[in-house]
């Protein structure tokens, strides 16, 4: 039978592969590790954890939550490991490094269905193939991919601001406008003098996540931290993401002495992002000097500002929902490589683009989860044609389509995940999508 081609031994092409081979097709997975080693990872091991233990939070009052509960239900390795992994962490699901990553690599290597070969893949091959070489994709690789994207659809480094839910931006205060009265696309947080200097020193005092080795010399003009901004001058900010040209807050009638800008992420506008607030402030410190700017004193952040190293495609304009590239059906993308974020996220991808490469091959029509899921709502988001200006996601209740009663806070999480377990069932009857049993625990112990 035809084979099917796993770039990337990480949490997308391992999942990916294992999704592949559960049902009866042969994979081969190529990792360059150990031959060739990235910048973070330490280890040979498949579905090596580069930083942080954490899957995060395990309750379903979060997205992330919720989609870590859908990937069990759709027999995900990754999820199986986890769980088994698993270490005291309150509400989070967090894990042995070591024991996971063992557990996931004797999955993989003791799979008859599954050949692992130890080798960079500088170029893309025929035949149906998932790319899910991660955030460090190798240079050669790399560069294959601009070749065939064009330099306008691979970016090097992520340059994320914040996001924040609509309803709970203070609209009494934020107001709506264009600068120069071109329209009324924007929400625009005014600040006082006083307000804008204590801003800016909170920022320079705040804490900062340290920049690591290989992210030194990345900063590019157009797109520095605002803190950075900050350091160069007091007034920089003002003459920059945060000039009030242009713009008179209705209340006033006068000119604020500088302003935040919000900018519509969402085609239902229920997401709004901080324009040009790329940061490195760690996550605690942006909620806390970020809701001292006047309407966003309750913001609810979706997602937190941040800059770094990381390759990834925009998605948007080059993938199907399906996760194939629009421009080679055999050709599908996986994990953080696409622009989702996060272990969970990267993995949930894979489990998707590995079980339509399966599909494929077996002659079965393709899939898309449902846009209640957090998985749907996810992969709806990264692959949105008409979304512009890509920035790489993370799963978040922003993203699921409204629900038919208008509810808040915690009870219209709950019926949302509520909601999204029962259209998963449907769709898996309905499309035939079985969760193929997660490997026994004795093919799971380690080694
Ligand atoms: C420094 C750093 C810290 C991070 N910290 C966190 C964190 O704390 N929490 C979190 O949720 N996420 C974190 N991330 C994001 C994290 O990388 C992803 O969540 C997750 O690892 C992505 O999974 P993936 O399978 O897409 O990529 P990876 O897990 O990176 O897997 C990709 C694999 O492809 C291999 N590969 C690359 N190029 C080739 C090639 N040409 N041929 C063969 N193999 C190749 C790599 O060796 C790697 O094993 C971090 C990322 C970085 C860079």
């Amino acid at each position: 039978m035809q084979h099917v081609t796993v770039i990337g031994g990480g949490l997308a092409g391992s999942e990916a592969a294992w999704q592949i081979a559960q049902r009866g097709i042969p994979v081969r997975l190529y990792e360059m590790r150990p031959v060739r080693p990235t910048e973070a990872h330490h280890t040979d091991r498949l579905a090596e954890l580069v930083c942080s233990n954490s899957f995060r939070s395990s309750s379903l009052d979060t997205a992330v939550g919720l989609l870590k509960e859908e990937m069990r239900r759709l027999g995900s390795l990754i999820m199986a490991a986890a769980d088994r992994a698993q270490v005291p962490a309150g509400q989070a699901l967090a894990v042995d490094r070591v024991i996971f990553s063992q557990y996931i690599t004797a999955a993989i290597s003791s799979h008859p269905l599954i050949e692992l070969r130890r080798e960079e893949v500088r170029d893309l091959p025929h035949g149906v193939t998932v790319v899910a070489t991660g955030p460090l994709t190798s240079p050669s690789l790399s560069e294959r991919l601009r070749i065939l994207f064009g330099s306008d659809y691979l970016y090097f480094y992520d340059a994320i601001s914040p996001i924040v839910t609509a309803e709970s931006i203070n609209t009494e205060v934020a107001f709506r406008a264009s600068r120069y009265g071109h329209g009324s696309d924007y929400l625009n947080c005014p600040l006082t003098r006083e307000e804008y200097y204590r801003f800016v020193d909170a920022i320079l005092a705040a804490e900062k996540v340290p920049t690591k080795a290989f992210e030194h010399c990345m900063y590019f003009e157009g797109c520095l931290p605002i803190e950075e901004m900050a350091r160069r001058g007091k007034d920089t900010l003002a003459f920059g993401p945060m000039k009030p040209v242009g713009l008179l807050d209705p209340r006033t009638g006068a000119r604020p002495y500088a302003v935040v800008q919000l900018r519509q992420d969402d085609q239902a506008g229920t997401l709004w992002s901080m324009v040009g607030f790329q940061t490195k402030m760690t996550y605690p410190e942006q909620r806390r000097i970020f809701r001292t700017i006047p309407g966003l004193e309750r913001a609810e952040f979706v997602r937190l500002g941040s800059l770094h190293r990381n390759t990834f495609i925009d998605s948007p304009r080059l993938l199907q929902p399906t996760l194939q590239f629009r421009g080679r059906h055999d050709l599908f993308f996986a994990g953080q490589l696409i622009g989702v974020e996060g272990y969970v996220e990267s993995a949930a991808a894979g489990l998707l683009a590995g079980l339509n490469a399966a599909r494929l091959v077996r002659g079965e029509p393709l899939v898309i989860a449902p846009p209640t899921t957090a998985l749907g709502s996810l992969l709806a988001y990264i692959t949105h044609s008409e979304r512009r200006n890509f920035q790489p996601m993370n799963a978040n209740y922003g993203l699921f389509p409204p629900l038919p009663h208008r509810l808040v806070g915690r009870e219209k999480k709950t019926a949302c995940a509520a909601r999204a377990l029962q259209d998963l069932t449907a769709w898996q009857t309905a499309q035939r999508v079985t969760a193929i049993t997660a490997p026994s625990p004795a093919l799971l112990s380690p080694s």
